[in-house]
Formats: C-alpha cells, sequence, structure tokens
C-alpha cells in the first residue's frame, strides 16, 4: 500500500560519500510502499507526476525525519537508572548486576523488554544495538519482541565468566553454545542481526574472548559489541589482568574481534595507538556522552577520534546514560564538544543520528536517509508539543537552526509519531493537535 506524506522533509543524502549534506524540502513528499521507501521530491513534482492532493498527509508545521539509530543502550537496565552517586566499577556491582541477574525470572524479562521496545519508539529510536544480558531466554525473548514490531535490532548474549555475580556468570563452552543457538535462530531473521557480545575485558576469561574469536571466524558478518575505555580505574585492571597486553583494545584485538563490524562503547582514555588500531582495523566507538556525565567517566574527545580516522557514533548507554532521547544525548554530546573546545554544528548532529550511525552500522544502504528502497523508518516531531521549543523555532533562520532547537530543548515531548517499516508503531497521545489535514494513516 502506497502512502504519501506533504510537508516539511530533512535527512542527509547518502550518495555524497562521507560529507554531511543534508537536504531538506519545506513542501516535500515522502512516498513509501509497504516497509520500502519510494521516494521523496518536491510536492509541486510528485503532483505533476500525477499524485493527487487527498492522496495526501499533510503534517503542517511538523518535520518528518529518519528514525533515530541508537548504537549502544542496554535493554534490562531499566530499574535501575538514574542511581545515585557511583563511578563505573561500583555502579556495575552495586546496581547493575543485581538488575540483570533479575532477569533469570522469564516473567520479568518479558515484561522489561517490551517496555524498553516502547521506550525506543516513544523517543523517536527505530533501530539500535542492543546489550541483553547473560541469560539466553531473556536474549530469545527480545529478539522475539522487535521481531513483532518490524523493528531493525542488533543484539546477542552477553559474555561473562568471571567478576560477576555467580547468576550471571557462564563459561567459555556455554557462552559459544549458547551464542550458536541463537545466531541461528535469529541473525538475518527479518531485520535482526546478532552481535558477539563479550560485557569488556574485565568479566571475560582469555578462554571466552577466544571463544568469540571463533564465533567471528565461523560467521564473519556477525558484529561485534563491547565497552573500551570508558573509566580510568576500569583501564588500570585491564592492564592489570592482562598484563601481555600492549593496551586495552589490544585485548580484544588479540582475539580478532576488532573488526569494521565491531562497535566500542565508549573510548574516553585511548592511547594513540589504540586510536590508529581502531582507524586500520575500520571499527567504530560509540560515543555515550549523557553516560560519560553521570558517572564522571570523563569527557570524550570527538574531534581527536575524528582526525584520527576513526569511524565514530552515538549511543545513549542506557542504564548508565539517562536518557533514551538521541536529542538530548547530542545535547550533551554538543556540550561535551564545548568543554574540550571543539566544534559540533547543529547538522553534523542530526548525521550522526541518522546515516552517521547507519554507516557506523555497515546498514547505510538501507537505513539512516531517505533513499529509494531504503526501510520506512522514520519519526514526525512536532516542534508545538512544547511551548517554549514552538516559540524559538517560529524564530529561527534556517534547517540548521531549529534542528539545534531540537537538539538543545527537545525531548520525547517532540515525537509526534515513530514508524518503521512502514508501520505507525507509536503516537504521541499528548501531542498537541497542530494543523494535520487530508487522509487519515
Ligand atoms: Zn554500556
Amino acid at each position: 500500500m502506497r502512502r504519501y506524506f506533504r510537508g516539511r522533509i530533512l535527512h542527509c543524502r547518502a550518495d555524497a560519500g562521507a560529507a554531511v549534506v543534508p537536504e531538506y524540502l519545506h513542501d516535500g513528499m515522502l512516498i513509501i510502499d509497504n516497509e520500502r521507501i519510494v521516494e521523496m521530491l518536491p510536492a509541486a513534482q510528485a503532483l505533476q507526476q500525477g499524485v493527487r492532493p487527498e492522496q495526501c498527509r499533510k503534517l503542517g508545521n511538523k518535520l518528518l525525519v529518519p528514525g533515530f539509530i541508537d548504537t549502544h543502550v542496554h535493554a534490562y537496565q531499566l530499574d535501575m537508572i538514574a542511581s545515585y552517586g557511583e563511578q563505573l566499577l561500583q555502579w556495575l556491582d552495586h546496581y547493575t548486576y543485581p538488575a540483570e541477574a533479575r532477569m533469570g525470572d522469564i516473567v520479568k524479562a518479558a515484561e522489561v523488554a517490551g517496555f524498553f521496545l516502547q521506550q525506543l519508539l516513544q523517543n523517536g529510536t527505530t533501530s539500535a544495538m542492543v546489550f541483553s544480558t547473560s541469560h539466553k531466554a531473556a536474549t530469545d525473548l527480545l529478539f522475539s519482541q522487535a521481531a513483532e514490531l518490524g523493528l531493525c535490532l542488533i543484539t546477542g548474549k552477553t559474555l561473562m565468566d568471571r567478576k560477576a555475580p555467580a547468576e550471571l556468570l557462564d563459561d567459555p563452552e556455554l557462552a559459544y553454545s549458547e551464542s550458536v543457538q541463537l545466531i541461528e535462530k535469529w541473525h538475518r531473521h527479518r531485520r535482526l542481526h546478532y552481535a558477539v557480545t563479550p560485557r569488556f575485558a574485565l568479566t571475560s576469561s582469555d578462554e571466552q574472548l577466544s571463544a568469540a574469536g571463533k564465533l567471528l571466524q565461523r560467521w564473519p558478518d556477525l558484529y561485534v559489541q563491547t565497552h573500551l575505555s570508558e573509566n580510568q580505574a576500569e583501564v588500570v585492571l585491564v592492564q592489570q589482568l592482562f598484563p601481555q597486553s600492549r593496551n586495552y583494545l589490544d585485548v580484544y584485538d588479540h582475539h580478532g574481534l576488532c573488526t569494521d563490524r565491531s562497535v566500542f562503547a565508549h573510548g574516553v582514555h585511548l592511547a594513540d595507538a589504540e586510536i590508529a588500531r581502531l582507524h586500520s582495523a575500520g571499527s567504530t566507538v560509540a560515543c555515550c556522552p549523557t553516560s560519560n556525565l553521570f558517572l564522571g567517566s570523563g569527557l570524550f574527545d570527538w574531534q581527536r577520534l575524528r582526525e584520527g580516522g576513526v569511524r565514530l557514533a552515538v549511543g545513549t548507554d542506557v542504564g548508565g546514560g539517562t536518557s533514551f532521547s538521541m536529542l538530548e544525548t547530542l545535547r550533551d554530546l554538543y556540550k561535551v564538544n564545548q568543554l574540550k573546545g571543539n566544534s559540533f554544528r547543529p547538522l553534523d548532529g542530526f548525521h550522526a543520528i541518522t546515516l552517521g550511525n547507519a554507516r557506523a552500522l555497515q546498514l547505510g544502504h538501507r537505513l539512516g536517509h531517505f533513499g529509494s528502497g531504503c526501510d520506512a523508518d522514520f519519526v514526525i516531531l512536532d516542534p508545538d508539543a512544547d511551548a517554549l521549543v514552538g516559540r524559538r523555532v517560529a524564530a529561527t533562520q534556517d534547517i540548521a537552526d531549529e534542528w539545534f532547537v531540537y537538539m538543545t530543548l527537545g525531548s520525547s515531548r517532540l515525537v509526534s509519531e515513530t514508524w518503521a517499516a512502514g508501520r505507525q508503531l507509536y503516537r504521541n497521545p499528548l501531542a498537541v493537535a497542530s494543523a494535520v489535514t487530508g487522509a487519515v494513516v
């Protein structure tokens, strides 16, 4: 079934190479056919080609953009987000591990997984690379619920075989065999992908990291997700536990886990040699500013890694992060760049959470923009859902100014609708009914 959305549309052109080239149509049309994008074009051109005005859903003052992509988030940390007063290692022991251990209860895990996916949609996020827990059943549930919704999700069972509560530990053999079962069931099923997921170097033995490497040898198109160099105390401990490693990244690299499908969360305290290796491997670093600030981990140096040629992405890292909103995440990324003396332009932020994150996940051919044939994932933002945002947007000069207002003042309040694979999966019950007319969706 074809649908026609007419109004203000913004995306970044994917045919412009690595350059950030935004394309904004004040009176545009997005045409979708079931789960795919047919075309984005000026409305006048679409009407000339025979689209009838009464077929179109008119968006008024709203802004239609690609669905947001979160490259690092934890599904099962909802009941301990906003836990007070610790830095990473104590925070894991006191809050995170107990919360994840409770996901051994399958009924509880099902409820949390459902709530998590709704939080993504409520914030306009249609694709995500997600940490589960070490429980195979909880991971299976997450895949299953994402499949039902038709979301693009990348996840995998967390691998942990030491330095955590017994309820969360597996061993190298179990880590391998349970991962194999989940890969065979879910990898490349609909819009799902599997990520080999050692939590981080501190909770995986060399034997377990070796088992992770064997999974990649068997399925080279698997993703890898893990944490890297988030907190200084963590970096010191990793060096003590792996004295033969040249640096933190080398712990993973030694087992073949640095690939162009690897996403390393954080990377706040990297040595030059690690940046050079991330570049040569084509690996991605997912910057998670709300988490880094909340846990006092440090200030991510976006400019330094970009100049080092590292592929950069942005993630929320809930529950270390403090918001599911990619807009609020950009707000903190901008502020961190301010503190580092770096320039971070508004549309660089827009690119980062759409096409940039899609490319970091090797999915730029079908996500993050409105090229023909892409998945029909998009968000409709309503500036008038927040009186201050609406007022400030009315005074903006161009789309870059407007986007910066969303970054600086925006939140889930602005998300009017979220569509994934051509289906409306969320509609904000609180959004002000602005001038929406035309065909009912
Ligand atoms: Zn994390």
